[in-house]
């Protein structure tokens, strides 16, 4: 027998992970965006269930680092062959580390991670929370449920995201809308608090944000060419071609698509992502230079179909 001990115990730890990170996007979703606070059953439900999504997250991220002995608690199963710990698993007789081991462990392993020291704060606020509701119970104060929502948002992106994230996936977006599922992604991306964060995420890694065409969210990073909500990639220069607008006076945020310019005399239509409004666009195909065709202030000078300026 063959077995890949790592893969089989980490994809359960994975698969269950997301169950209840599903269940907690739901709960979120399920209670009105206006409203600052979860209602208190959903608020006991998500704190629980965040709590397990982040656990088994966690284990995920330890085992396919350091492998399936790094959870251990019992050493003597550590000394075991694969097959013996594949068996003991199928027989739930695997002894694994407390919850604040492995936690601290990750602390300690910042580098393999990627967890800031935020993430480990808040980490470490949800382990009481869920501790304490587990046990007895918490008693949350105003401050507390006031910011629920949106930390759970942030538990969900920065942290339970980036320990479940593998290179298995060729892009961030691929990887999200295979775990989640398109209906829960769908939810995700259209909460209020997510764009916010996402907002946030986006400004302070690039100078311009626009909106994105895929998901209407004004989540779009013009440095990076990434939308922050949906995670569409703009930098496919083939596809995506950007001119600058002669409305808002923005540079390259009039979007058009290229893959098709050159089948219709060069124009098509273009959108800002900024105002909105919608022109005409023309690129050249000998020098690609590109502009807006109903504001053609260059007038003879500029390319136009048979003759390049550059030419
Ligand atoms: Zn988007
Ligand atoms: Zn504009
Ligand atoms: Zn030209």
């Amino acid at each position: 027998m063959n077995i890949d001990i790592n893969d089989k115990v980490s994809s359960a730890s994975h698969k269950n992970s997301i169950i209840f990170l599903t269940k907690v996007i739901e709960l979120l979703n399920n209670s009105s965006d206006n409203s600052k606070e979860l209602p208190y059953e959903n608020t006991v439900i998500a704190t629980v269930f965040i709590q397990m999504s982040l656990e088994l997250a966690i284990k995920f991220a330890i085992i396919r680092n350091n492998g399936i002995r790094s959870i251990l608690n019992d050493k003597k199963q550590t000394l075991l062959d694969d097959e013996s710990l594949y068996n003991l698993f199928i027989e739930n007789k695997l002894k694994v580390k407390e919850f604040d081991n492995l936690k601290n462990y990750i602390k300690t392993n910042e580098n393999i991670f990627y967890l800031k020291k935020n993430s480990i704060l808040l980490i470490e606020k949800f382990q009481l929370f869920r501790n304490k509701l587990v046990h007895l119970h918490y008693n949350f104060t105003n401050r507390e449920l006031d910011y629920l929502k949106s930390e759970l948002i942030e538990i969900i992106v920065h942290i339970i995201i980036v320990l479940l994230y593998t290179k298995d996936f060729t892009s961030p977006s691929e990887f999200y809308i295979n775990i989640l599922t398109k209906d829960t992604f769908k939810k995700l991306i259209s909460n209020r608090l997510y764009i916010n964060e996402m907002y946030n995420l986006a400004s302070a890694n690039n100078s311009k944000v626009f909106n994105c065409i895929f998901c209407n969210n004004k989540t779009l990073g013009m440095s990076e060419f990434i939308c922050y909500s949906c995670l569409t990639e703009y930098d496919n220069k083939n596809i995506y071609g950007f001119t600058d607008c002669v409305f808002c006076k923005t540079q390259k945020s009039v979007i058009y698509d290229r893959l098709n310019i050159s089948n219709n005399d060069h124009i098509t239509k273009g959108l800002c992502l900024k105002c909105d409004i919608e022109s005409l666009v023309y690129e050249c195909s000998i020098c690609e230079t590109n502009y807006n065709l109903e504001f053609n202030e260059n007038g003879e000078k500029q390319c136009k179909k048979g003759f390049c300026k550059n030419d």
